[in-house]
């Protein structure tokens, strides 16, 4: 039985989806506005001369969340998707020529061995409380039963950045800037993230790496299906401009002028930038104009490379020499780092159809600063060709002479993309950037403080970034409005 509210999404990014697909089940009539020509926002793909290539997330990490979702709307996972385990899950480069695989036996090493029990711990006593309700429900899970874990609690309030707990773990400098690199996962710099972000590392050792049959962008897709299944119906090219309250409910107006009602609304828009674009002055937070670091912009290469590269895996990591400069870089002189540190995930090594034969669809990605103002962002309309040169000289430096060469094919994503494409403030990938001990406290809320009928999901908001932790953003909201 349809009830009778109408509920508008803003933005078709994998919060709004999980929030559109579970609310629509739930019996209420959901509109999805879109600005873009298809579902998915920042998990998106390209395709141009035989090369297809995820632009977003390449790596699927917490299967069990998506096995969940399509649990709680009544699917078989199974068939709408395929997911493909990655083992060994990583390959890392260092300068020095050195190089490790992120494999069973590397797990089995007794420091990193030592630190996953201690990060089992901190997922333990937080994931549950943290990642599966509101914030401010956290405490309701300090329910008796689980008491036994409470004396995992101290490990989430260590004081330590996590570069400090990998100083403590690792004798070896390599393996400190490993377990680093996992706060890059949420935009963040391992010298101001707190040491409990080692549960990242863990959350990878545990529920695995993975890929998904046909490239990624199935998730959004298939999410997309389940909705339009459910009821919600889609209004691609559509971007929202102004939202108004109006005593109950709202008041949307669109680009083209057009003025739509609804009783509810989530918005998917990042949060940061949709304060200041949707919502008229006494409603909003303020939160663009906060001294609090951002997190981090990506600039991004889709090459068409000729040749396959026996010496790469489907997902690779290559090293800068000096990761303190880098990240100072990053967060404090706001300039793209060189040397960077350069991921290359390559899926075409796992499924060759996403290439033409006897080539290789390599997505590269670098850690940028997001830009505050349109001028520092416009910079990025000059600077992708020589930024992009600098990253290929760069990896040619770790054994792939004459790469410049074999690249066939070539397309930027910068965080000028970013921004404009999807609506992300400054080009951040993930709003603010999770720096300090208390910053999962301190990220913006699932509900407005001041509209109860305002939800906002995705990866700027609680609880945090990343395709798993959107996606339970939007499953959250969506059990708070059903209830
Ligand atoms: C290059 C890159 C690599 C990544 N790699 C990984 C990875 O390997 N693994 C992982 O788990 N995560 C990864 N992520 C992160 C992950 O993609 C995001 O956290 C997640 O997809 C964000 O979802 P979201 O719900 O925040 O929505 P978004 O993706 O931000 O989508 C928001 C949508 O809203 C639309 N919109 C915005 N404003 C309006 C408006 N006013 N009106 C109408 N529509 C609007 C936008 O067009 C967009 O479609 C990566 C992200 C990027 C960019």
């Amino acid at each position: 039985m349809r009830s009778g509210r109408q509920v508008a999404v803003i933005g078709a990014g994998l919060g709004g989806l999980s929030a559109a697909a579970l609310l629509a089940r739930g019996g209420l009539q959901v509109t999805v506005f879109e600005k873009g020509c298809r579902a998915g926002g920042k998990m998106n793909v390209f395709a141009a001369n035989g090369f297809t290539w995820d632009t977003g997330p390449s790596l699927v990490t917490m299967p069990h969340v998506l096995r969940g979702l399509w649990r709680k709307l009544g699917r078989d996972f199974d068939r709408d998707l395929q997911l493909i385990r990655l083992e060994p899950s990583c390959r890392y480069f260092w300068p020095d020529q050195h190089r490790v695989d992120e494999d069973e036996a590397f797990w089995q090493r007794p420091d990193l061995t030592r630190l996953l029990r201690h990060a089992a711990g901190i997922y333990d006593v937080s994931a549950e409380a943290f990642l599966e309700h509101r914030l401010e429900d956290w405490w309701k899970q300090l329910h008796w039963k689980n008491l036994p874990k409470l004396r995992h609690l101290p490990k989430v309030a260590d004081r330590r950045t996590l570069a400090q707990l990998a100083a403590d773990y690792f004798a070896d400098k390599r393996l400190r800037q490993y377990l680093g690199r996992f706060a890059t996962y949420n935009g963040s710099s391992p010298y101001r993230a707190p040491a409990a972000f080692s549960i990242i590392p863990y959350v990878q050792r545990q529920f695995g790496s993975w890929y998904v049959k046909g490239g990624l962008y199935r998730i959004a897709d298939a999410l997309a299906q389940i909705c339009r299944e459910e009821g919600a119906r889609f209004e691609f090219g559509t971007e929202i401009f102004r939202v108004q309250p109006n005593g109950r409910g709202f008041t949307l107006a669109t680009a083209g002028g057009t003025v739509l009602g609804c009783d509810l609304v989530i918005c998917n828009q990042d949060v940061l930038s949709a304060d200041a674009q949707l919502f008229p002055p006494p409603f909003r937070t303020g939160y663009a104009s906060q001294r609090r670091d951002l997190a981090v912009s990506g600039f991004a290469m889709l090459l068409g490379v000729r040749g396959n590269h026996p010496g790469l895996l489907h997902h690779n990591v290559f090293f800068s020499d000096d990761y303190e400069t880098e990240f100072r870089q990053i967060f404090d002189q706001r300039t793209p780092p060189a040397p960077p540190t350069i991921y290359v995930a390559i899926d075409s090594k796992t499924e060759p159809e996403r290439a033409p034969a006897g080539h290789e669809n390599w997505f590269v990605l670098v850690n940028v600063p997001a830009f505050r103002g349109p001028d520092q962002g416009k910079r990025w309309e000059r600077a992708s060709e020589t930024y992009g040169n600098l990253i290929l000289r760069r990896l040619s430096a770790f054994g792939f002479d004459g790469l410049e060469n074999r690249v066939v094919d070539r397309h930027y994503l910068s965080p000028l993309d970013f921004a404009r494409r999807f609506n992300a403030f400054g080009g951040s990938l993930y709003g603010f950037a999770s720096h300090g001990l208390f910053s999962a406290f301190r990220r913006p809320p699932l509900q407005s403080r001041r509209l109860p009928n305002l939800w906002f999901v995705g990866g700027s908001t609680h609880p945090g970034g990343g395709i798993p932790l959107s996606l339970l953003s939007g499953r959250i909201v969506a059990e708070e409005v059903l209830r």
